[in-house]
């Protein structure tokens, strides 16, 4: 398994390994850039069918963190941690140690948080050994705990300004939402939505998430197999990535992609197949920031709940942005914000 000539390398400054046999923690801290600041980004524990797909994983989640934490103009690299799931070493406190002691042992150059996965629980183990986590339960009204219903806000916000958009559709009532994956993000988005008067459509590979959702709220369930064909206006994939491709594009007739998952495009090139389509695609860690943005506000303390929200409330000004520069440019969304990306991290390195 190469490393350097990896086709995801992209320059990562530092890639960690770790084994710790007392608790069977396998894992892998990706560095990409401290430019910015620490490397910030989540730890996401997955079942993955092999070692490579976890290095592949990690370093994609990586490079996203540092682009997505630089456009949301937060004081942070990227980095991301990946726990290979086994059944052999199952969730537990002394497993969330011994990832604290990893993430230690770095010595601040990465901080972690919850991911797919991964709960503020578990990160309170994580707690117990490293100062260098955020996402942990919150106090009183400071900024804190799970960040997933940040997430939802923000990419409601940004379904909103897609939809003005593409469709010159003020809000989401009446619009149809087909929505990948009703997790953490997902079903926090699910409510958002259907309190705007949406109509909804969901899957979902787990059946409890899926029923925590279709009892609490009215919406049409298909098979995970068909979601990203739904009919629909919009397609929020809040599951995992790599779901716009060559072979999924044609098929999609929903007219807006935007949702939380990461690494949503399985190319760069799977962004101009979609604007061939004239689909609008609300690049992922532009619209998906809400999460790291509370978890910033936590780290860094003293912020309220309304200070996160007010600068989640910047997400669909940045997206109405590329997709005003997209429309004039022919450039593609997800060009722009790599752009704006690579701009503001040139300009922090000066
Ligand atoms: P989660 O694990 O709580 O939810 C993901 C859901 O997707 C689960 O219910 C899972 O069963 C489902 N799923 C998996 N494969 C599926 C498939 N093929 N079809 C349908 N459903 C499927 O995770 P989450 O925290 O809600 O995160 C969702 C996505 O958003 C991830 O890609 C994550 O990296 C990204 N994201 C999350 C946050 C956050 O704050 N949690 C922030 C930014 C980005």
């Amino acid at each position: 398994m190469g490393v350097f000539d990896h086709a995801e390398f992209d320059a990562h400054e530092s890639l960690h390994f770790f084994n710790d046999a007392a608790t069977g923690l396998r894992a892998i801290i990706a560095v990409h850039s401290t430019t910015l600041g620490p490397a910030a980004g989540g730890c996401r524990r997955w079942s993955y069918a092999s070692d490579a797909d976890a290095l592949t994983d990690a370093l994609r989640l990586s490079r996203g963190m540092t682009y997505k934490n630089a456009v949301a103009e937060l004081p942070f690299g990227g980095g991301k941690a990946v726990i290979l799931a086994d059944d052999a070493a199952p969730k537990s406190s002394a497993l969330f140690a011994a990832l604290g002691r990893a993430v230690a042992s770095l010595g601040g150059c990465y901080i972690t948080a919850e991911d797919v996965g991964v709960s503020v629980e578990d990160m309170r183990h994580v707690q117990q050994q490293t100062q260098f986590v955020s996402g942990l339960p919150q106090r009183g009204n400071n900024a804190g705990g799970d960040p997933s219903p940040w997430t939802a806000v923000g990419v409601f916000l940004g379904i909103q300004a897609a939809i003005k958009t593409r469709l010159d559709k003020n809000s989401c009532d009446g619009i149809t939402v087909a929505v990948q994956g009703v997790g953490h993000v997902g079903g926090h988005l699910c409510h958002l939505l259907h309190d705007a008067g949406a109509k909804l459509v969901v899957a979902d590979v787990n059946r409890e998430n899926l029923n925590a959702v279709s009892s609490a709220i009215p919406v049409e369930v298909v098979a995970p197999g068909e979601i990203l064909f739904a009919a629909a206006d919009v397609l929020a994939p809040c599951a995992l990535g790599n779901v716009l491709t060559a072979a999924t594009i044609p098929l999609i007739k929903a007219k807006v992609i935007a949702g939380a998952a990461n690494n949503q495009l399985s190319t760069a090139a799977d962004g101009a197949r979609l604007a061939d389509r004239d689909i609008l695609y609300a690049p992922d860690y532009v619209i998906n920031a809400g999460g790291i943005i509370s978890i910033s506000h936590e780290y860094h303390g003293s912020s309220s709940e309304n200070e996160v929200r007010a600068d989640i409330a910047k997400i669909p000004e940045r997206l109405d942005a590329i997709f005003a520069e997209a429309s004039e440019s022919g450039h593609t969304t997800n060009e722009l914000a790599d752009k704006l990306a690579r701009r503001l991290i040139t300009a922090g390195r000066k």
